[in-house]
């Protein structure tokens, strides 16, 4: 693949949600751009590139395209963003102070207007005046930038329609109606903006697992406060009790509990001492932990989880993608229709043009898809979000999409639906081979490999005292096992399958477990048994999937016959497939595809990679999967257990369904207003209902799931 290079903005004042997917799609046409995701709930902006540039050009071409949208988003790069002034937040404020005096005064002015007319009544020239008056201070902001907007060639955004629809008010005489069309938008926006901060505020809550300042030990043992970003590899860091842990590394010094439930969602905290390898992201709880580094921070946990959910806004489920086109669509018929009733259907119906003025002006104000455009993907990422607190990673909308039209499971058996942590119970050595000769070789090969059973081998000659010798040319057969080049002689280790491929005979093996050979040239050294356990939960899990309507279970594993049987059994898969090579894993996958809706396929092991690939959703283990399988994963699962996958199946089921209600919702009650504004019932207000109102119990609706 192809070196990225990662660009990160903020877009300050970025407010609608339609102008957000425009400039995501737009920025996804430029070609030096390879992914661009906008997230509106964060405002941030990540653009990756296969060309190197310099941050300040990246910017520039994306304000370029931001103004053509949004006028007044200040397009930051995400160091500006840390450092915002204070002077600008404390005019931010001020700005904000004087919208609601201004909406609060307007609102007793018209009471008292109202209280005039109905109650008082002193003399039409006052009130007509008040109610002046209450309109211009609840609506000023409003008509203001509808009028810089026209200027500016945008026409028909929602401040340019709420004017025209009050303007028809005044036109036909119906002052109070125009000054609380206008007081209910204004209340309306303001909710809305409330609502949509405070999920932006949940969901930042969850990605807020950086720790920016990172304690560095420096070689004379002194403690100094860097930047995370810079930490090289290899250093020595220090962790306070309460503090985060900031960067991937191995403890040297000291032992703690962490609780890690940032990362898995698990509440429980884990024991660390020296020579553990700890995650960033975890809080060390107890006392002060030396840690080597192992990753910068790019590459630790945090970071990767970080760039996992910064980029998931790029990835659009269908329904998002519909809502957009359908946004696209949806807006110039209103508004046509709008014109032509306003213009010709006077004509035909001989009622006055002030009616049908009016009428027209409904059509407007229900024009705007703002709630559908703005709720869609707030869903999504409210789906996401909580998803990430039980530690489930979902890389995008659609894989949450794709998750609720699941029917067929598909698991591989070591580290999946097994410890993966092996054992070893028996070695048989082959007469006239010492201990010390059939372990060189075998460590000397397993050494070099990643594979669980590889490195139970290791542990276990290690235990024992026995030593590994150096083994040239390593190659790996996948689902077979290791070869290389030990003193000028061909060796190898692995399974039956690897026997049978040299042409040796394969010996009759009663005992239980996976068997791995030892082989130098053609002569047998002996081998080892070993076992793996079934992971606790697995038994329940495979319940939960079930009577979450999954269809069908398929255990496949590489494993020998015995083995994968005896784990199907004892977990209750529907079906069983062994002894497949990882392309013979793939063909399974291919295979249920045709039968099934969806398919999930969950795996931890390198060359898992195609299967995950393949599958409608690709399912990793986070903690031991290898960092090439959980790139080709669509979901993480960060703790390892397979209970979360009943878990991720459950939200995206709750989030699709919210999703699914706002669209209804929306649309039945715009359609309604649409029908009784044509042939003149509905007014004014239920059409800023329509609008607003609407949109809001969306906003709402979709923070449910994010509780
Ligand atoms: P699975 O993940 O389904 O258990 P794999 O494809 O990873 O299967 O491996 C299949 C089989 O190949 C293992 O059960 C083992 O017998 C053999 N094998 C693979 N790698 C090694 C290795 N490094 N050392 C010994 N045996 C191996
Ligand atoms: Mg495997």
């Amino acid at each position: 693949m192809e070196a990225q290079v990662k660009y990160k903005f903020f877009l300050e004042n970025l407010d609608c949600a339609g102008c957000a997917g425009k400039i995501e799609s737009d920025l996804s046409d430029e070609e030096f751009v390879t992914l661009a995701a906008l997230n509106f709930a964060s405002k941030q902006l990540v653009i990756k590139s296969s060309r190197p540039m310099l941050e300040e050009d990246v910017r520039l071409k994306v304000d370029l395209i931001v103004k053509k949208y949004e006028k007044d988003v200040t397009v930051l790069t995400h160091k500006a963003s840390k450092n915002k002034s204070a002077a600008s937040v404390s005019k931010e404020a001020r700005v904000e102070l004087l919208a609601k005096i201004s909406l609060g005064l307007g609102s007793l002015l018209f009471v008292i207007g109202l209280v005039s007319s109905y109650a008082l009544h002193w003399g039409t020239g006052v009130e007509i005046g008040l109610f002046i008056m209450a309109y211009l201070l609840i609506g000023s902001e409003v008509l203001v930038s509808a009028a810089r907007n026209i200027l500016r060639g945008s026409w028909f955004d929602e401040q340019f329609l709420m004017t025209i629809a009050t303007f028809s008010a005044w036109g036909i005489g119906e002052y109070p109606e125009a000054v609380a069309v206008m007081l209910f938008y204004r209340v309306g926006e303001l909710f809305e903006a409330y609502a949509v901060n405070k999920s932006r505020r949940t969901i930042e809550g969850l990605m807020d697992i950086k720790e920016n300042t990172t304690h560095l030990v420096d070689e004379f043992l002194q403690v100094i406060d860097v930047d995370t970003d810079f930490v090289k590899v290899g250093s020595l860091i220090l962790v306070r009790p309460g503090e985060r842990i900031p960067l991937d590394g191995v403890i040297e010094e000291g032992q703690s509990n962490l609780d890690v439930s940032a990362l898995t969602g698990e509440s429980v905290p884990v024991e660390a001492q020296i020579g553990d390898s700890v995650f960033s992201g975890a809080i060390n709880q107890n006392s002060v932990l030396k840690i080597r580094t192992t990753a910068d921070f790019e590459n630790s946990m945090v970071g990767k989880i970080l760039d996992l959910i910064e980029n998931a806004g790029g990835r659009k489920a269908e329904t998002e993608k519909f809502i957009t086109k359908f946004a696209k669509y949806y807006t110039p018929v209103v508004v046509f229709t709008a014109v032509a009733m306003a213009t010709v259907a006077p004509f035909f119906t001989g009622m006055n043009f002030g009616e049908w003025f009016y009428r027209a002006s409904i059509f407007l104000v229900v024009s705007c898809p703002c709630a559908l455009v703005i709720s869609v993907p707030l869903g999504y990422f409210g789906g996401i979000g909580k998803a990430s607190k039980y530690g489930i990673l979902v890389k995008g909308g659609n894989y949450l999409e794709a998750l609720t039209r699941i029917d067929t499971v598909l698991l591989d058996k070591t580290g999946t639906i097994t410890e993966g942590k092996f054992s070893v119970a028996t070695v048989k050595l082959s007469e006239g081979v010492s201990e010390a000769a059939f372990f060189e070789v075998a460590m000397g090969l397993e050494i070099l490999s990643n594979h669980p059973i590889a490195k139970s081998v290791v542990k276990y000659g290690a235990g024992k005292g026995m030593q590994a010798k150096a083994v040239l040319n390593y190659e790996e057969m996948a689902g077979k096992g290791v070869s290389g080049l030990f003193e000028g002689d061909q060796v190898y280790a692995g399974s039956e399958k690897l026997l049978a491929d040299l042409k040796m005979n394969i010996p009759k093996i009663d005992e239980h477990g996976s068997v791995v050979f030892v082989i130098r040239k053609t002569q047998l050294l002996g081998y080892l048994v070993v076992t793996d356990a079934v992971k606790a939960s697995s038994v329940e899990a495979i319940k939960r999937l079930k009577a979450l309507g999954i269809k069908e279970v398929i255990m496949l594993t590489g494993d020998k016959k015995a083995v994968g049987e005896q784990v199907a059994k004892i977990v209750g898969v529907d079906q069983v497939y062994t002894e497949l090579l990882p392309h013979e894993k793939v063909a399974k996958i291919e295979e249920a595809r045709l039968k099934a809706k969806g398919v999930v396929f969950v795996g931890d092991g390198l060359n898992d990679a195609p299967a995950l690939a393949l599958a409608d959703v690709g399912v990793a283990m986070g903690g031991m999967g290898a960092d090439l399988s959980i790139e080709a994963a669509d979901v993480v699962l960060m703790n390892d257990d397979l209970m979360k996958l009943s878990e991720a199946i459950h939200i995206a089921k709750g989030t699709q369904r919210i999703i699914v209600q706002n669209i209804v919702f929306a649309l039945s009650v715009k359609a309604v207003v649409l029908m009784l504004g044509a042939i003149g019932i509905a007014t004014m207000w239920e059409a800023v209902f329509a609008d607003v109102g609407v949109a809001l119990l969306a906003i709402m609706n979709s923070m449910r799931n994010n509780a």
